[in-house]
């Protein structure tokens, strides 16, 4: 029989990579959480409608990545429907603010998620058919203050911290205001008259995109191409009076806060909801994502809750890549060592077994992280063990259920001692090895 494996593009997190994991959601969540942020969690599929109108019917999520099936009708009473897994969990986020009447208690919405999504890309380092994003979207009634400026410096200046925080070294924000939804086309109309005498000598794709998305070609990494993309018009100086003094006010607050950015005039991005601020972190070559070197992303989407029958929202958000996180994360080398249990019980014989779980038990109860050997193993076998996965070993045999002195070992230093167990919670707690060291230091 054939074995089973995950299916290409998705992948299984194990131990210890999870810790990483977990860490890093923690740091995400205790941020957010100084930020004034509540966690939302939507659902993981959603009606295809919701992505066709949120997304775009032109973008490349929409036309060729998602997970869509026809969901059959199970009884008269229901009709079948069109979902789709979600790729993206902007839509999502605003169709609940609508559908909840979020917008009806005036108050600034700020919500944050953390969850797997779905895009049927070619898989590749980085790149995954089911991966995590960690995001999150600020938005309300215009009285609520959603449409300020401050509100993209707050969160661009939050995701600095973030990634400070996460130990992330050499990212690079950049920065653009793609314009209100009336700029938009005025650029677009630009950019196709000076594509037209010019694009039969780009490569294939970009003649494509001149014709079915002109803004696309912007993101062209073709060599041969950049220097005829460079001098293609700049959205800068398409943007009307508001969206002008609306970036301005941006990058001013980012100036205050000491936040560093580079202003791309070709950063558009590939979602059709985006209007003014746009922006992108990313990490250098040689930091673990290989050609993907987009950590995160977002923008402002202003029309977005209208375009799917919802109030007036004006909104901002961004979505960080947490498997580019991750593996960014590994390549700097900031993870690499897991961290270990307290203490490894060792039962030195059948007889003792019950007596280390219930020791176990009692430790677990205090707060240590423990795990239990078998009584069946050999002693060899039990330090062998034990020094993978825990810091010290602990061996309970009759003498030691008897007295209640237990025989502990600490595998940095190479001690052993007797200790008693009502002293025994604080000698596994005694801090590591490296730790006394520079205590001794100290002293000295
Ligand atoms: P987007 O929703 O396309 O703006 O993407 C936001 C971020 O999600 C990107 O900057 C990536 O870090 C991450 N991302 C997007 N697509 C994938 C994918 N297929 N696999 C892994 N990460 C992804």
């Amino acid at each position: 029989m054939s074995t089973l494996k995950a299916v290409r593009g998705t992948r299984d997190l194990l131990p210890p990579e999870t810790q990483l994991w977990n860490r890093v959601e923690a740091t995400a969540r205790a941020v957010f959480s100084r930020y004034g942020f509540g966690e939302i969690r939507t659902p993981i599929f959603e009606a295809t409608e919701l992505f066709a109108r949120g997304v775009g019917e032109e973008t490349d999520i929409v036309s060729k990545e998602m997970y869509t099936w026809e969901d059959r009708a199970r009884a008269a009473s229901e009709k079948a429907q069109s979902l789709t897994l979600r790729p993206e969990n902007t839509a999502g986020v605003v169709r609940a603010y609508i559908e909840h009447k979020l917008g009806d208690t005036g108050n600034l919405q700020k919500l944050f998620y953390i969850g797997p999504q779905f895009r049927r890309e070619r898989p590749q380092r980085g790149r995954y058919r089911q991966f995590w994003q960690i995001g999150v979207e600020v938005l309300g009634p215009v009285s609520s203050g959603a449409e300020s400026p401050i509100r993209d410096a707050e969160i661009l200046e939050m995701l600095a911290s973030l990634l400070d925080e996460l130990g992330i070294r050499n990212w690079q924000l950049d920065l653009n205001s793609v314009g209100s939804s009336t700029d938009r086309p005025r650029y677009i109309a630009a950019l196709r008259e000076a594509l037209a005498p010019v694009k039969h000598l780009m490569c294939e794709d970009n003649q494509r995109r001149a014709e079915t998305n002109p803004l696309r070609v912007l993101d062209s990494k073709d060599p041969n191409d950049q220097e005829l993309i460079n001098s293609l018009p700049k959205i800068a100086d398409f943007l009307d009076e508001a969206s002008t003094a609306h970036f301005a006010q941006v990058r001013a607050a980012l100036d205050a806060c000491g936040v560093p950015y580079t202003v791309n005039p070709r950063l558009v991005r590939g979602l059709d909801y985006y209007t003014r601020t746009t922006f992108e972190f990313t990490v250098p070559d040689g930091s673990g994502l290989g050609t993907q070197n987009a950590l995160l992303g977002g923008g402002r989407y202003d029309g977005l809750s209208e375009m799917l029958g919802g109030p007036k929202a004006p909104g901002i958000g961004f979505a960080i890549g947490e498997d580019r996180l991750i593996l960014t994360l590994q390549a700097q080398a900031l993870e690499t060592t897991p961290t270990k249990l307290d203490a490894y019980i060792a039962p030195l014989g059948i007889g003792q077994n019950a007596a280390a779980l219930a020791l176990a038990r009692e430790l677990r109860r205090e707060g240590l992280s423990v795990e239990v050997g078998d009584g069946s193993f050999r002693m060899k076998k039990s330090f062998e063990a034990a020094d993978k996965v825990a810091r010290h070993i602990v061996l309970l045999g009759e003498d030691e259920v008897a007295t209640g002195v237990l025989t502990v070992k600490t595998f940095a230093t190479g001690e052993q001692v007797k200790v008693d167990r009502t002293l025994l919670r604080s000698h596994l707690l005694i801090p590591s090895a490296s730790k006394q060291v520079e205590s001794k230091a100290n002293e000295a």
